[in-house]
């Protein structure tokens, strides 16, 4: 199986050998591919191959594309203070809470430690601060199991959609920028930048 985690991926290889193929669950095999084991989120290859696409059709069919950038706040305490497993727990509740509110088109992915990028078809950047938004409160106001401790855990949002002649690479800086200032001004908030 030959794997790139870059950009730009447009497909997999694989290699069976003779009396292999049987024993290969397919749909397995393609959730191991494109998500992240911990979260269940996809993970960070997949994203770039669907945002990418995303951004063409977005080019041809004239439709609004946005872009959530999330970063879980002082996610380092919560390791420091429970340890790595707690926050491995941490985690995955963030990350599927926030999912358990998408709707099936929207895509949720991994793109680091802590962080996650979550990719609106058809929607722009004041939809995306709604969902945001609805994110931001729905996981501020509940409570994370992590190591039988219940923990209030809280995450910053970074929203912006792709404007014209302008490609994934600047739409995910100006969510970067969007999280920065989130960051900035005290997190647990929810920041777009007009396309
Ligand atoms: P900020 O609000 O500024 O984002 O603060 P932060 O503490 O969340 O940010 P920082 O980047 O300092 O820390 C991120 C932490 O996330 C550090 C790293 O150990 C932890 N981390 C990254 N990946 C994992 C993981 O898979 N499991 C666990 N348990 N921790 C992880
Ligand atoms: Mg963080
Ligand atoms: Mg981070």
């Amino acid at each position: 199986m030959n794997l790139t985690h870059t950009a730009g991926v447009h497909g997999y290889t694989m290699v069976l050998r003779e009396g292999q193929q049987r024993s290969i669950d397919v749909y397995r095999l393609k959730q191991m591919l494109t998500r992240d084991h911990l979260t269940g989120t996809f993970n960070r290859m997949h994203f770039f191959e669907v945002a990418v696409r995303e951004c063409a059709r977005k080019k041809r069919y004239a439709k609004p594309l946005s872009l959530v950038m999330v970063d879980i706040d002082l996610f380092k305490r919560v390791n420091d203070a429970h340890g790595h497993a707690a926050g491995d727990q941490v985690l995955k509740q963030f990350a599927q809470r926030c999912m358990s509110l998408l709707r099936p088109s929207d895509m949720m992915a991994r793109i680091g430690g802590e962080e996650f990028a979550i990719l609106l078809p058809e929607t722009n950047v004041d939809g995306a601060k709604l969902l945001a938004e609805r994110l931001r409160a729905t996981i501020a106001e509940v409570y994370m199991d992590a190591d039988s401790r219940r923990l209030h855990i809280t995450g910053s949002f970074g929203c912006a959609e792709l404007g014209e002649n302008c490609n994934l690479e600047t739409m995910m800086a100006d969510a970067d920028a969007a999280l920065y200032e989130a960051k900035q001004t005290g997190r647990n908030r929810v920041v777009g930048k007009q396309a």
